[in-house]
């Protein structure tokens, strides 16, 4: 997008019902409204009080070292360690015997596991990764289902100084080969098999194809540690010498380790981001800044109670709201939490409601895509439980249309929960832009403002402030803790990428659209390669998603804009109707064409809407639209390695007119 042009299209939305904290919540909430006012007045000294909320061996001196920029560096040395900071402290301070994690196996299996035995198998992993050589700065890829190994994994690498590189576990063998050739990671930790909609599928396979053998083995790779957990092959393939039970090494090493600290600049952790716009990249994370991030944003964001809440983020590990809303969030706060290791309908559609009114879940963390899914199932299954128990909602991954922002509002919420809609990247590394309940009043579909301490803003191409309501390119005008560190082993994409676009004002170009409202509220409008431009006029796709699924046939829309001689581009929609409802052909489409006339403008009117079983997803569950404009576009298909299902493309193109 190079030319923003006017915004042509208002949401009839942004005017929509607001939504104030209830009394009682405002009373006890952590954040307060005064929060801004300091943070803004000397961000840095705020940031400083954040970094205060962990245990640092050495304090920091200078908050912020910009001299190197866009390498910005946070806390100069200071000197910590992470995994001390989730696990150990709780413990000294007498908490060892609070369930830090509910695990919830997908058969049916559970554990809870309290913050002492977390403290003696993290230090268990630790021990036996010291004694394999392993150093603090090398490498380890963990392509695990969701075990509690897995966030073990990951802790003993931060106690380590280790840095870990998650590779979600639905991946491709040729997915973790390439991520493990980037880090050159020195193990790989799996499982034996993964539950997969109540079957054992295999995962050491893949991971045997990934790492190969005789010429074609991945340089860089000494050892396969393997957790048994499916227990499905008897004749499970091994490799002498490369490849180790966890019990025989893990579970034989002693529980006793004395964590080093670390440079608040170490490396915790690279995370692939999802490749919704390209080829995936690296993103480098640091060890003091970020975890500031993650526990300050946990404790206000949710407004966290320690002792009194059971807070449940549904994502995956693999990406990187598991990494700091699963583990370094929660743990640093001394949280309690579910893990649950399995898809939302095994062995039915009541799983997520059942651990909620089991485990008295307080706060529920979700992607719009499960709430939509939600919604197509029908709200009796929610109501068949009791959830009352919630009191905070939120979600993340995706503009929330405001028709599944009510719905949750109101079927999962039961009208008294805040919902936190909350803005942020694998980059960012944890939530920017989101309500804070207690203090924020809500519009559906908007993230609000950003959180004390951070600064964005939505300017043109010139980097001027655009006026409220007309549409801009967001930017954070201001260095974070928790920001990338760079993309690994390539620092020149690193700069094009995040701060080539506007270099001169040093600011970071997230990638994405947004607008800010006539009260100031800010709504992200997704890609900027996803805002259209239909005759000389910017729509953005978001807005036309959510005009089709506020009709009541519509279960999830993914639009896009396709080449179009006449107009430029055409707004061509893909759609999968609600379980149960009748595909009147023509007739339906002509509605929905309506739908959208009605709700945005009738320039917005799809040229092309086609009625789909499935839309292509990420394993994050975010809409591929770049793929689904190669299909409108009769291209070959591009980078499709991040895909949950490649083969939905057949359906898509049976489908279509
Ligand atoms: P890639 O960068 O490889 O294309 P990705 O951007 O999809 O992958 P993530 O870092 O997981 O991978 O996603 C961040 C993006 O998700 C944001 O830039 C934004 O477009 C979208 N997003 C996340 N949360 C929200 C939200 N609450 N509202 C609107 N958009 C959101
Ligand atoms: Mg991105």
């Amino acid at each position: 997008m190079n030319d923003l042009g006017k915004g042509t299209t208002t949401m009839s939305s942004s005017a929509s019902k607001v939504y104030p904290p209830s009394p009682e919540f405002v009373a006890d909430a952590n954040a307060t409204k005064e929060m801004y006012d300091r943070a803004e007045a000397d961000p840095l000294e705020f940031w400083a009080e954040q970094a205060r909320r962990l245990d640092w061996e050495t304090p920091f001196g200078d908050v912020l070292d910009s001299s190197d920029a866009p390498f910005f560096k946070w806390f100069i040395g200071g000197k910590l360690n992470v995994a001390y900071n989730c696990v150990d402290r709780h413990v000294a301070a007498g908490k060892g015997d609070r369930v830090a994690i509910h695990w919830v196996g997908e058969p049916g299996d559970s554990r809870d596991i309290t913050y002492s035995q977390l403290k003696d198998e993290v230090s268990q992993a630790a021990n036996y990764f010291a004694s394999i050589g392993l150093q603090t700065g090398d490498r380890v890829a963990i392509y695990m289902p969701m075990v509690p190994e897995a966030i073990i994994s990951m802790l003993a690498c931060a106690r380590l100084g280790l840095t870990h590189s998650v590779v979600f576990a639905g991946f491709s063998s040729a997915a973790l080969r390439s991520r493990i050739d980037d880090a050159e990671a020195k193990m790989v930790i799996t499982t034996d098999g993964q539950y997969r909609r109540g079957k054992p599928a295999p995962l050491k396979e893949a991971v045997d194809e990934a790492v190969g053998t005789g010429a074609d083995a991945a340089p860089s790779i000494e050892k396969v540690l393997v957790v048994r957990r499916t227990n499905h092959d008897p004749n499970l393939n091994w490799v002498e010498g490369r490849d180790v039970w966890w019990d025989d090494t893990v579970g034989e090493a002693s529980p006793n380790h004395e964590p080093e600290s670390f440079d608040a600049e170490h490396p915790l952790f690279l995370l692939y981001t999802s490749g919704t716009t390209g080829k995936p990249k690296g993103i480098v994370h640091s060890s003091g800044g970020y975890l500031t991030q993650a526990s300050y944003t946990f404790h206000n964001v949710f407004d966290h109670k320690e002792g009194r809440d059971v807070f449940w983020c549904g994502a995956d590990i693999g990406w990187v709201t598991g990494h700091t809303y699963l583990v370094y969030g929660p743990l640093s706060n001394g949280a309690t939490e579910i893990i649950y290791e399995g898809t939302p309908n095994t062995p039915n559609e009541h799983r997520h409601f059942e651990v909620i009114e089991k485990y008295g879940v307080t706060t529920y963390y979700i992607a719009p895509t499960l709430i939509r899914t939600f919604m197509k199932w029908g709200r009796e299954i929610p109501d068949a439980h009791d959830l009352s128990s919630l009191r905070l909602l939120g979600s993340v991954g995706e503009p929330i249309n405001p028709e599944a922002w009510r719905w949750y509002n109101e079927v999962i919420g039961g009208g008294r929960c805040p919902i936190v809609d909350t803005w942020w990247q694998t980059e960012t590394g944890g939530i920017m832009i989101s309500p804070l309940p207690g203090v924020t009043e809500t519009k559906p579909g908007s993230a609000m403002r950003p959180l004390p301490g951070i600064s964005a803003n939505v300017v043109d191409d010139n980097g001027n402030a655009v006026a409220d309501g007309e549409q801009g390119y967001l930017v954070l005008d201001k260095p974070w803790p928790g920001m990338l560190r760079g993309i690994w082993g390539d620092d020149a994409r690193f700069k094009e990428t995040y701060w080539s676009r506007f270099a001169e004002q040093g600011w970071y170009f997230a990638g994405d659209g947004a607008r800010y409202d006539e009260d100031h509220a800010l709504w992200v409008l997704g890609r900027v390669d996803d805002v259209m431009n239909v005759s000389g006029h910017r729509i953005s796709t978001s807005e036309v998603e959510s005009a089709l699924v506020s009709h009541s046939a519509v279960a999830e829309a993914a639009v896009i804009g396709a080449a179009d001689e006449t107009t430029g581009q055409g707004i061509v929609a893909f759609v999968i109707l609600m379980e149960g409802t009748e595909n009147s052909g023509d007739a339906l489409i002509a509605e929905l064409r309506n739908q959208v006339a009605t709700d945005i403008s009738p320039i917005a009117k799809p040229r092309e809407i086609n009625i789909v079983p499935e839309l292509p997803k990420t394993r994050s569950g975010k809409i591929m639209r770049r793929l689904l404009k190669d299909v409108a576009e009769g291209r070959e298909l591009g980078d499709t390695s991040t895909l949950v299902d490649p083969s939905v493309f057949e359906a898509i193109r049976a489908r279509q007119s």
